[in-house]
C-alpha cells in the first residue's frame, strides 16, 4: 500500500480507514455475489439491504422516529438550495433565512431565482461572517426558517440551534451532520451532501418530517419532488449505488466502532480543543471566528504574517499534512477535522505548527 497522509481536506474529505479497507476487501466479490457492489442491480436484494440498512442507521443515530423519512438524492447540497423552496414554500408564503456565509447566501439566491419570497432575518455579514447571529426575531407566518448549521468556509457553527417555536427549522448540515448528537424535534428537514462527513461525493442525505411532504406541489418535475423519493425508497430511478453503499459503511462505523454520536462528539471536541488551545496562546497564528461560535469541524486561521501562509501550506504538505489551504474566497488556512480525521492527525498538525512558529516566528 502507498503512503497515506494526514488529510484535512474540506470536501471531499477523509473517510475512516477501516471503511476504506472494508470496501477494498469486498470490492471484487460483494458478500458472495461474485460481483462488485458497483455491478449489481439496484433492485437486487444485495443493494436493497444496503439502502435499507443505511436508512435504519440514520434514524437510529439521529434518534428520529417514524415521523421522519430518510431520502438519498443526487445533485449535491446545492440542489437542495432550490428543492427546499420548490417543495416547501408556496408562492404566496414567505420563508425566513439566516445568512451566515457563502452557503447560506447561495441558498437564499436559489430561492430568489424561483421568485419565492424570502426574508433575511439575520446576517453576520457586518463582521465578515465571523460569528453566529443571536436573539433573532422570526416571523410568525414563516413557512420555515433556514439556517446553515456549520459554515465550512468561515469556520463558525451553531452551538445551539435557534428557538423557532412551532416554525419548522430547515438546515444545511453538509459539514457537520453526525458530528454530534442532535434533537430533530424542531426540524422539518435537514440535508447534507455526503462528501464531508458521511461518505463520497454523489449523494445527498435528506431527512424530512412526514407532515412536510404534504406541502409538495403536484406540478413539479418528478425528480424534483421529495414525494417521489419517499414513495419509491429513493429508487424511482437508479440511485448512486456506490456512494450510498459507502455511506452505509460509514454509518456502521459510527455505530459499531465509534459507539454513537455522543462518543463522536467527545472525540471531535478533543480534536478541536487541541488546535484552538494552541491558536489561543499564540501570537503567530490567529483564529478567525469568534470563540463562542467557532466550529468543531473547520478550524479557520491566519498567520500574523500573511505572506508566510503559502509557505505554511506547502511545508505542511511536505510533512504529510494535506488540505490546509483556506477557501479561495477568503484565503488564509483551514484545518477540516471531520469525523474520520483522527486525534493523531491533529496532534501531528499542532506539532508541525509549533515547529513552524519556532522557525519563522
Ligand atoms: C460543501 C457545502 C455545500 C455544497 O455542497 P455540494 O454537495 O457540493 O452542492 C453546501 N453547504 C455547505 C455547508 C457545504 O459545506
Amino acid at each position: 500500500m502507498g503512503k497515506r497522509i494526514h488529510n484535512f481536506n474540506p470536501g471531499p474529505a477523509a473517510l475512516p480507514l477501516p471503511v476504506l479497507e472494508e470496501i477494498q476487501g469486498e470490492f471484487l466479490d460483494y458478500k458472495g455475489s461474485g460481483m462488485s457492489i458497483t455491478e449489481v442491480s439496484h433492485r437486487s436484494a444485495w443493494f436493497e439491504e444496503v439502502i435499507n440498512d443505511a436508512k435504519v442507521r440514520v434514524k437510529r443515530l439521529l434518534g428520529c422516529g417514524e415521523d421522519y423519512e430518510v431520502l438519498f438524492i443526487q445533485g449535491g447540497a446545492s440542489l437542495q438550495f432550490s428543492m427546499v423552496p420548490m417543495n416547501l414554500l408556496p408562492d404566496d408564503q414567505v420563508a425566513d433565512y439566516v445568512n451566515t456565509g457563502s452557503w447560506s447566501a447561495k441558498a437564499i439566491k436559489e430561492a430568489q431565482i424561483l421568485a419565492k419570497k424570502v426574508r433575511v432575518v439575520a446576517s453576520s455579514e457586518d463582521r465578515d461572517f465571523t460569528y453566529i447571529p443571536k436573539n433573532i426575531d422570526f416571523n410568525e407566518d414563516a413557512a420555515y426558517v433556514h439556517i446553515t448549521s456549520n459554515n465550512t468556509i468561515r469556520g463558525t457553527q451553531w452551538s445551539r440551534y435557534p428557538d423557532t417555536g412551532t416554525l419548522p427549522l430547515v438546515s444545511d448540515l453538509s459539514s457537520d451532520i453526525m458530528g454530534r448528537p442532535m434533537d430533530l424535534t424542531s426540524f422539518g428537514l435537514i440535508y447534507a451532501g455526503a462528501q464531508k462527513n458521511l461518505g463520497p461525493a454523489g449523494v445527498t442525505l435528506v431527512v424530512i418530517r412526514r407532515d412536510m411532504l404534504d406541502r409538495v406541489p403536484d406540478n413539479l418535475p418528478t425528480m424534483l419532488r421529495y414525494t417521489t423519493f419517499s414513495a419509491k425508497n429513493s429508487m424511482f430511478n437508479t440511485p448512486p449505488c456506490f456512494a450510498i453503499y459507502v455511506v452505509q459503511l460509514v454509518l456502521k462505523w459510527l455505530e459499531e466502532t465509534v459507539g454513537g454520536l455522543a462518543k463522536m462528539e467527545k472525540i471531535n471536541k478533543e480534536k478541536a480543543a487541541l488546535i484552538y488551545n494552541y491558536l489561543d496562546k499564540s501570537d503567530f497564528y490567529r483564529g478567525t471566528a469568534d470563540k463562542e461560535d467557532r466550529s468543531m469541524m473547520n478550524v479557520t486561521f491566519r498567520l500574523a504574517e500573511q505572506s508566510l501562509e503559502q509557505i505554511f501550506v506547502e511545508e505542511a504538505l511536505a510533512n504529510d499534512l494535506g488540505g490546509l489551504k483556506g477557501h479561495r474566497s477568503v484565503g488564509g488556512c483551514r484545518a477540516s477535522l471531520y469525523n474520520a480525521t483522527v486525534l493523531e492527525a491533529v496532534e501531528a498538525l499542532v506539532s508541525f505548527m509549533t515547529d513552524f512558529e519556532r522557525r519563522y516566528g
